[in-house]
């Protein structure tokens, strides 16, 4: 087997980032809009007021502005109720996003319902989820959109592959599978409780890792040819894939860091222009 390609997120995100910025520029001359994303950061969490700034400088440098909304770690789940719906009723705001987690007193399901449909381009309510299994396409969550755009970037095929997912989280493994099948592709969905994922694994033409767990998804297990798509993210920059062995094996890979992570952003961005477009009548999709 030949050096795999690289699926390189960083060259995927930066032609997401301009396309947004060219749509932001029309819709500030068409319709005098600047599109908005609102964050909601509840509580002081070093890394998720880390994360939303790194959103809220991504949305700058494409012509989103961004409200950042603070509240005290004690908040109330009314209050915080509350002011998701006053964004819900604020025009000016075209997304909204509640970092996750939040303090554990807290309902998060019921805060993520809570919000507008037409306004969560992070893809966390279950009206989102059903969207996305429909095949409707608005919003499906961040990191399983990236990674459709990754494979659709790099023209990988998907109908008629199988495709092999650990992990079945709300926000990643049960949303890809969904957007995989849409694509026509067997999908298998492993988790805690399959018996030899190891075996799953050596069938997949397509296996993307969303684990949480360093290195979980072992080089040897992957077929010759198969694409690599690693979604972990875990500290000191490992993902969830043994990186070298599978390189080994793999016609592609994402590497980590610079795979799926920047497209996940990017893919925060385009969201919320299309948010903003269709509240502008621009984008009726
Ligand atoms: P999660 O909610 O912890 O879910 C992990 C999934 O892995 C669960 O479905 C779990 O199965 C499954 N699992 C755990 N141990 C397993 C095992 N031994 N065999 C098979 N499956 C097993 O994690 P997540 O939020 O989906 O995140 C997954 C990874 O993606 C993490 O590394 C995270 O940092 C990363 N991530 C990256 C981005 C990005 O933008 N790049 C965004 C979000 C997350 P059960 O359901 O049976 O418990």
């Amino acid at each position: 087997m030949g050096e795999p390609v690289i699926l390189d997120g960083r060259k995927v995100a930066q032609a997401i980032r301009e396309d947004v910025s060219e749509r932001a520029s029309h819709l500030k001359q068409a319709k005098g809009i600047t599109p908005c994303l609102a964050t909601i950061l509840v509580g002081d969490d070093p890394s998720s007021a880390t994360y939303v700034k790194m959103k809220g400088k991504a949305c700058e440098k494409v012509g989103i502005d961004s409200k950042k909304v603070t509240l005290p770690a004690d908040i109330t789940q009314d209050d915080l109720m509350s002011t998701i719906q006053s964004l819900n009723d604020d025009p000016a705001i075209n997304g909204i996003l509640l970092q996750h987690p939040i303090p554990s007193h807290l309902d998060e399901r019921a805060a993520f319902e809570a919000i507008d449909p037409e306004k969560d381009v992070d893809g966390v309510t279950s009206a989102s989820f059903g969207r996305t299994g429909l095949g409707f396409g608005q919003y499906p969550s961040c990191t399983p959109g990236a990674i459709i755009s990754i494979l659709d970037y790099y023209d990988i095929p998907l109908e008629g592959k199988h495709a092999v997912v650990v992990g079945r989280s709300p926000i990643l493994g049960k949303p890809v599978s969904l957007l995989l099948l849409n694509r026509n592709a067997t999908v298998t969905i492993c988790h805690s409780r399959t018996v030899d994922v190891a075996a799953k694994v050596a069938e997949a033409d397509v296996v993307v890792a969303a684990v949480g767990k360093p290195e979980f998804v072992k080089g040897h297990w992957i077929k010759e040819g198969a694409v690599v798509v690693d979604a972990g993210y875990n500290p000191g920059n490992i993902g969830d894939v043994e990186y070298d062995a599978s390189y080994q094996k793999a016609s592609a890979i994402t590497p980590v860091p610079g795979g799926v992570g920047p497209v996940t952003i990017a893919t925060l961005l385009k969201q919320t222009m299309e948010s903003a477009e269709k509240s502008a009548g621009l984008n009726k999709s």
